[in-house]
């Protein structure tokens, strides 16, 4: 599908005027002309800028969510190398798409990434839909994500928000509303839209704006000297830009704590089991494992950690000793918890058939481990309990 070019006077999702000032602190359409022209001399080569097809505009946004740009250049390559369209990516079995998605989180994003492959194939004969409100409908895409395919793919006058924009708007603006509020949410979109709407370009202002967020207008220490706003910016006048966005809440990390075994056979084979579809790391393979109590002394914490690895042998029937093995620690910060795990590995003799795991796992050669769809979590335990069984290819 070629990307569609629409005119200044295209009608667009919201009523802003090309030349409306309220909301931003210079011209819209000066401002516009001031990021297209620094993005074309600054923005990134990166491999989701050429041959810019639907297909690939969606699989990149996908990943963008919640990753880093080095880390997803890597994984859109190798998902366009053995998905080259989205009839390839329909095709495959999800099992084959999350191990490919292994490591890079949110692997929910991988499941529905597969879903609205299928959906694209067989209810729009391979086509993805060219609206933003058909595109909505697909499995997975949200409001973001369908704004970002709608404009970057096909042209369409609609502001793509993400951290970045809210970050930089808020700083031209010097404007402390939250933009974890729908007051903040609501005052981004607005002058986003301002722009996009008043250029002839607006896939390039979208996009201008996310490269001026992650290159110039950083987090920490924005390199406001070499940034085409400065003239117009008002934290930069006031030599506050690291003030803002301001937000309204942190989130607090819940602490979770994870008793698991490592059971290996004689052969040196893993036994895996698959996670249930839905929640945290569904569908993905992992060692058996179960959370436990915290909320008492560390002692009592320890002793409840070991009893359920025996648990965890027991519901399965596999006879280990695990007197005088040591156990490992692996820790993962996630967004939203802090993960421990405590890990043991049981070593079984001989032909063992575990069971009581209602038919959900099996057994891993070593080899396997580098391709089975997993959690970097789980990547991390394996190389805590067995040794270094990465994949070079993995981060
Ligand atoms: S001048 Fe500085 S604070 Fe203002 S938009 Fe540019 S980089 Fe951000």
């Amino acid at each position: 599908v070629k990307p569609k070019t629409k005119s200044p006077t295209s009608k667009t999702t919201t009523s802003m005027t090309s030349t409306s000032t309220a909301v931003l602190p210079d011209d819209a359409a000066l401002l516009g002309d001031q990021l297209a022209r620094w993005f074309a001399g600054a923005a990134r080569d990166l491999p989701w800028r050429t041959d810019r097809t639907p297909y690939r505009v969606w699989l990149s946004e996908v990943m963008l969510q919640q990753t880093r740009v080095a880390v997803v250049v890597d994984y859109f390559l190798r998902f366009v190398t053995r998905f080259p369209d989205v009839g390839a990516l329909a095709a495959a079995s999800e099992d084959d798409v999350l191990g490919l998605w292994s490591g890079l989180g949110y692997y929910s994003r991988g499941r529905n990434l597969h879903r609205a492959a299928r959906v694209v194939a067989t209810a729009h004969g391979g086509q993805f839909p060219s609206t933003r409100e058909a595109l909505r409908a697909l499995p997975g895409v949200g409001d973001y994500t369908s704004a970002a395919i709608a404009s970057l793919a096909f042209g369409e006058a609609v502001a793509v928000v993400d951290g970045n924009v809210h970050r930089v708007l808020m700083r031209l603006c010097a404007d402390e509303t939250p933009i974890d509020t729908p007051a903040g949410a609501a005052k981004t979109t607005m002058r986003a839209s301002a722009l996009v709407t008043s250029s002839s370009t607006p896939a390039t202002i979208n996009e201008g704006l996310m490269e001026l967020g992650a290159l110039v207008c950083t987090p920490r220490s924005p390199s406001c000297g070499s940034c085409p706003w400065r003239f117009s910016c008002r934290a930069y006048a006031h030599h506050t830009p690291e003030q803002y966005p301001v937000k309204a809440r942190r989130t607090a990390r819940k602490a979770l704590r994870v008793a698991c075994v490592v059971v290996v056979d004689g052969s040196g084979r893993v036994w895996l089991e698959k996670r249930a579809a839905r929640g945290l790391f569904g569908g993905l393979w992992e060692p058996p494992g179960q959370i436990v109590d915290v909320v008492d002394d560390d002692m009592t914490v320890s002793a409840r950690v070991t009893d359920t690895w025996h648990a965890l042998l027991v519901a399965r029937r596999i006879e280990a000793n695990l007197a005088g093995v040591a156990p490992v620690v692996v820790t993962r910060t996630l967004t939203h918890r802090d993960l421990r795990f405590d890990v043991v590995v049981a070593r079984v003799v001989g032909e063992v058939d575990p069971s009581g795991s209602d038919g959900v796992g099996r057994w891993f050669a070593r080899d396997e481990l580098h391709s089975v769809g997993t959690s970097t979590a789980v990547r991390a335990v394996f190389d805590a309990a067995l040794g270094e069984v990465h994949s070079p290819r993995l981060v």
